[in-house]
Formats: structure tokens, sequence, C-alpha cells
């Protein structure tokens, strides 16, 4: 259920109407938007009647019910407007939202070694990426394939951000690694595999870097938003949503099928921000430009692109990684779309 209060409701009357809520067993919520700040409750509304609740004031608006079955993470929830994730990085802050430029997160499947990350780091943020991205510990089919360096490979990540200025994204698979994964990530990944990792989603939920949220292979958007929502009702509201693609019949020729009809969908039911992941959405670098333009036009609020420097060479996933040749390339495209689409940040003027 949501409380609307009017524009310019006093503070003292949201204080009011909040302890009032609380008073009744439930855990308000105030959520200041751009124009008017909502009081989310979630709990045993049920029995809850929305006019008894209306007449607690005068400066109550509406109160609706969230018809979902995921509440902190439905569009309703914020009263139809977007949210916004601030992302904190050595060179500033970056806004994941609807309304803001795209961003682009590219690097390796894997941090392999010192080298190769910082060379990345480097030619990315040169082409305009504002993260960088790169496992430290990676979720493989075979536990016979490279299973990421781990702790060492985060020291290297950490290097490559202040050699860069990039913000980092990495992913955590277990729980006891979280608190070194928090040291060095600047948004912490939860992976295709684990998206339904109940007790994983609750602990990255408790802690407070924003968390990319990656949808699970065989998940449904039902599925994906009710893992979202452990983390919103964990503590966390900075969740990005990461489409990454998901299972069909056809393997031979895509590794994954990229849904795009998640964008509009996503944006209609969360306000949460829509990342598209189009390297492991098809598994070949060669589809990875076609599918990064049309996530732009139709809609979605960031890129994740994967880039090492000699992909035939890459301990992961080197089929559908480009060359940081490619990367320059492909960003020139993406500017095009990104700008027609009024979603690309123009380069700032110097002052003469
Ligand atoms: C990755 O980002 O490298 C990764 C393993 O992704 P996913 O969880 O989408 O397979
Ligand atoms: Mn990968």
């Amino acid at each position: 259920m949501i409380v609307v209060m009017k524009i310019g409701s006093p503070e003292a009357e949201i204080s009011r109407v909040t302890d009032e809520l609380s008073t009744w067993g439930l855990t308000p919520e105030k959520i200041v938007g751009k124009h008017k700040v909502v009081i989310g409750l979630v709990g045993e509304t049920a029995d809850l009647d929305p006019l008894q609740i209306q007449e607690f004031s005068p400066w109550i608006e509406q109160v609706l019910r969230v018809e979902q079955p995921y509440k902190r993470a439905s569009r309703q929830y914020r009263h139809g407007e977007a949210s916004e994730v601030v992302v904190n990085t050595p060179e500033g802050d970056v806004v994941f939202g609807e309304n803001q430029p795209l961003v682009v997160v590219a690097g390796p499947c894997s941090v392999e070694n010192e080298e190769m990350i910082i060379e990345t780091a480097k030619r990315v943020r040169a082409a305009g990426a504002r993260f960088l991205r790169g496992g430290a510990y990676k979720p493989r089919t075979s536990p016979y394939a490279f299973q990421g360096h781990g702790e060492s490979a985060l020291e290297l990540l950490a290097t490559a951000s202040k050699a860069s200025g990039l913000g980092i994204i990495t992913e955590v698979m277990d729980a006891a690694d979280l608190d070194i994964i928090a040291e060095v990530a600047d948004v912490i990944q939860v992976g295709a595999r684990n998206m339904q990792n109940f007790s994983l989603l609750k602990k990255v939920g408790a802690q407070p870097k924003p968390v990319l949220l990656k949808r699970g292979m065989a998940a449904t958007i039902e599925d994906w938003l009710m893992a979202a929502e452990y983390i919103l009702a964990s503590g966390n509201s900075n969740v990005i949503l990461c489409e990454r693609g998901i299972r069909t019949f056809d393997r031979q020729y895509t590794r994954n099928t990229l849904d795009l009809s998640a964008i509009p969908v996503l944006r209609n039911l969360t306000h949460l921000p829509i990342m598209i992941d189009p390297s492991h959405g098809t598994g070949w670098s060669s589809y990875v430009p076609s599918m990064g333009k049309a996530a732009i036009a139709a809609g979605c609020d960031s890129l994740m692109i994967e880039v090492h420097p000699t992909p035939s060479k890459a301990l992961s996933d080197g089929p559908q990684s480009i060359t940081p040749e490619a990367f320059d390339e492909l960003m020139q495209e993406l500017s095009v779309v990104g700008k027609a689409m009024g979603r690309w940040q123009q380069p700032e003027v110097a002052v003469v």
C-alpha cells in the first residue's frame, strides 16, 4: 500500500502520518520523489481500509494498494517515478536511471593478470566507459574450468581503478567473500546463476554498496523482480537490473536469447534502472554491436560489454569478447543511437 502526500505537505505532517502508521504495526518507508512524498507500507495491509488511512490527514492525496507481489520493486511503490542509483567512483558520482545519460560498463569476463586489466581499463575509459567489469570469482559450468583468481584479482581491480579512474563492478558468489569484495567494488554483481540464491540476496541487501542483479537464465520477469524485492526488503534500495539473455531452444547460433522486450516491460512494472548485457546475451562478439544499439533504442539505461585485449586467449568468454579497438568503434556507433535517444553524455566543452 502507498500513501501519496499532496505537493507541499509540511514535514511535520508527513512525520505525524508516518508515526501514526507505525503504531499500527506497519513499517512505513518515506520515499521522496521529485514532486511528491510517498509513504510506502509493506506488511499485513490486506485488512487495512484505505479510506480510514485517508482520514489521518487533509494532506493525504490518495491511498493506493500495490497489486503486484513485488512491492518495493514495483513502479507503483514510487507512484510512477523512476529511481536513480548513484554510485561513487574515483571520478565522481555516476547515476543510473531513466532520465540519465547511458552508462557504459566494460571489461573482461575474468581478471587474468595485472597487465591485461590495466590495459583494458585505460582503453575502455578513453573510449567513454564509466565502470570496469571483471570477475575475480567466476561461476563456471565446469569445476575444471578457470575459476577466477579470487582475492588477488580484487587487488588488481583496485589497482586498475586507481590507474584509470573507473568504478569497479565485480561478482560475489559466496557471502563469505562479501566484505572483501565490497572493499574494492563500487557495485556488487549477483550473477545469473545466483539470482535466486535468497540467502545471498539478503546479505547483499543488508550491506550499503549498490547491487547489480542479473536475470537468471530461466527466470521470468516476476521471478527476477521478486529477487530484487529480497534486496530491497533487506534495506538496500540501490538495485540495478541486468538482462543477460535467457535460455531458449537455439543454442547453436546464439548462447542465449537476449530478451530486449524486458526493457519496456520492466519500465512499466518497476522503477529500477535497467542494464543490458549483449555479450552474454548473444555469446558472440560479432552480434554485440547490433544488440547494443538495439538496447539503447529500446530505452535501456546502461550497457555491459565484455572487452579483452586478445579475446582468442581469454580464460573465459573469449568468443563473446570484443577487442579494445572494436570497443572504440562500438562506442562511436552507440553514440549515434544514444544521441538520437537523448541519452548520450556530451563531452564537456573546454572553457577557453
Ligand atoms: C559475467 O558477468 O561474467 C557473468 C558470469 O554473467 P552471468 O551471470 O550473466 O552469466
Ligand atoms: Mn563472462
